[in-house]
């Protein structure tokens, strides 16, 4: 039997459009070379132009699907992504508590076509059961203002450290200037330079984001490293967004050039 390749988990939203969601999450692990498994937390009606509708997922059968899923595989790393509702989160909380694994966390609280994607009430427990013990969070700039009050990343990254998480990438993406992130670790700051792209509408960017520096990290690559790695694989996919329908263009994925050369 050969070694197992690193497991990865995606507790997120479903997608049907492929573009975003545990349907792009499993993409983009299998892009990186790791096993990706995944427990959806809600269902959505979604077009490529927008979320029609969020149904979110039966807590019990979320937690069910963890607790069989984590008492039999140990991940290496998990990413968090939509939540939709307090009682999913805390289920998935209270999980996570109890099968300690290091976890990237992408703040999803509202789609960019508009709907939200984590009910108001769950915030505080956001921040006090998810946020708190990430390895990193992942927030744009509107979930850095809603989270922190503040929206210059300068004053929202600390505000991430003090809620307890190890790291913080304020992403730039929808700033008007160009999409500089700010990484923000216990041992200091960095810019991450972009350049603007044109497809900056597109679908999924903040999934294939967080999903990216996920499989990086179970590779064993160094946070810095991760997240360096999974801003060129989202720029590359941005460089090559495709439109399959009316709406958003959808990232066109490849391998990281790591993956791309060893092949
Ligand atoms: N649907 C699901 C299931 C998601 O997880 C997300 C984003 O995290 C979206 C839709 C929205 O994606 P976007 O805001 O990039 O269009």
């Amino acid at each position: 039997m050969l070694q197992a390749p690193p497991c990865v988990l995606s507790i997120a939203g479903s997608d049907p459009t492929g573009g975003a969601g545990v349907q792009q999450d499993l993409q983009v692990f299998a892009l990186h070379g790791v096993h990706g498994m995944a427990v959806p937390t809600a269902l959505t009606v979604q077009s490529t132009d927008r979320v029609h509708k969020v149904l979110p997922a039966f807590p019990n059968v979320v937690g069910e699907q963890l607790v069989a899923l984590l008492t039999d595989v140990r991940p290496r790393v998990v990413k968090v992504g939509m939540l939709a509702t307090d009682d999913v989160l805390l289920r998935v909380a209270d999980l996570l508590e109890r099968f300690a694994a290091p976890r990237v966390v992408d703040p999803v609280l509202k789609a960019s076509s508009g709907p939200w994607l984590l009910e108001r009430r769950a915030w505080g427990n956001l921040v006090d059961r998810i946020v708190a013990g990430a390895e990193v969070v992942t927030p744009n700039l509107d979930e850095a203002e809603w989270l922190t009050g503040e929206r210059d990343p300068e004053r929202a990254a600390p505000i991430f450290l003090e809620m307890g998480a190890s790291a913080v990438l304020v992403k730039g993406g929808h700033a008007e200037g160009p999409a500089d992130d700010l990484l923000l670790t216990r041992t200091g700051a960095t810019w991450l330079r972009a350049s603007r792209r044109v497809s900056e509408g597109a679908h999924g960017t903040g999934c294939a984001l967080s999903a990216a520096i996920a499989a990086q990290l179970a590779l064993g690559v160094s946070l810095e490293s991760a997240v360096a790695q999974a801003k060129q694989f989202v720029e590359d996919a941005l460089g090559g967004a495709f439109k399959v329908g009316r709406g958003a263009p959808l990232l066109r994925l490849r391998a990281p050039q790591f993956f791309t050369r060893s092949t």
